[in-house]
């Protein structure tokens, strides 16, 4: 590396902690609408010591942010949004800490997996750099979004760890999109159709499948569906022609 004299003077190599830091003990509820609407409270009920003494500093949460956006990408209808925010909390707050999150409705959520899934897959860094309709636009806004500096803070503990702090589902997802491209690996979406999860390739091989049970899954259907094709081949070249391609062939 070509240290300029801006830099220290010894190479560090320290590991990167990201997580979401909200106030936890947040309550979550869902409307009956077409596209459901979640609104957040945050539970201003005081936690009874063992003593029966009374605190109101619930414990910040710490929750990983690569285990959250695993979670959103797995979420497919309202209901598994709505145990998605119980396990995480809101997915905009005002400010670290604060307690004024923004609702959401289902279609954005549903939109925001679709697009970090997309970004994983295929957005380049600062892919446009300039904008004269209002999709470069969009694509102008995304990028500034998310290729924007990351803040990490350097905290004296051993050992020596940097923390990427997250104060809400947006900002952890935008943090796991980030370092995740930083270090340069491709991603891939799973080819087993009924799957379609998006993996990171990170060896040099050339890999279709997310992991081996879905390798496994497709290669049993590929090998009953030669068999199928043969059994239906050999039935056709003998015997009577019993199915309904053949039958159409004959009323030619
Ligand atoms: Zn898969």
């Amino acid at each position: 590396m070509n240290k300029t004299n801006f830099m220290s003077k010894k190479v560090y190599t320290l590991p990167i902690r990201p997580f979401l830091e909200t106030r936890g003990g947040w309550d979550v509820s869902m409307s009956n609408d077409a596209d459901p609407v979640f609104k957040f409270s945050w539970q201003n009920t005081p936690v009874v010591r063992p003593d029966g003494s009374k605190s109101w500093s619930l414990k910040p949460t710490d929750f990983n942010v690569f285990d959250i956006r695993e979670a959103l990408f797995s979420v497919k209808d309202a209901a598994q949004a709505l145990a998605f925010f119980q396990a995480y909390g809101p997915w905009q707050i005002n400010e670290h800490l604060g307690t004024d999150p923004t609702t959401i409705t289902f279609s954005h959520l549903a939109r925001q997996r679709d697009f970090y899934q997309d970004a994983l897959l295929s957005r380049e860094v600062w892919s446009i750099k300039k904008a004269s309709t209002n999709e470069q636009m969009r694509t102008l806004l995304q990028d500034w979004y998310l290729w924007q500096p990351l803040p990490m803070e350097m905290t004296f503990h051993q050992p020596p760890t940097v923390i990427v702090r997250c104060k809400d589902i947006q900002d952890a997802m935008r943090a796991s999109f980030f370092l995740d491209r930083l270090d340069g690996f491709p991603w891939r979406r799973c080819a087993r159709e009924d799957c379609g999860k998006v993996f990171k390739l990170e060896s040099k091989r050339a890999k279709l499948f997310c992991d081996t049970d879905c390798a496994h899954l497709q290669s049993v259907r590929s090998y009953n569906e030669r068999k199928r094709a043969k059994a239906s081949a050999g039935k056709s070249n003998s015997g009577p022609p019993q199915t309904g391609r053949t039958t159409r062939k004959e009323s030619k």
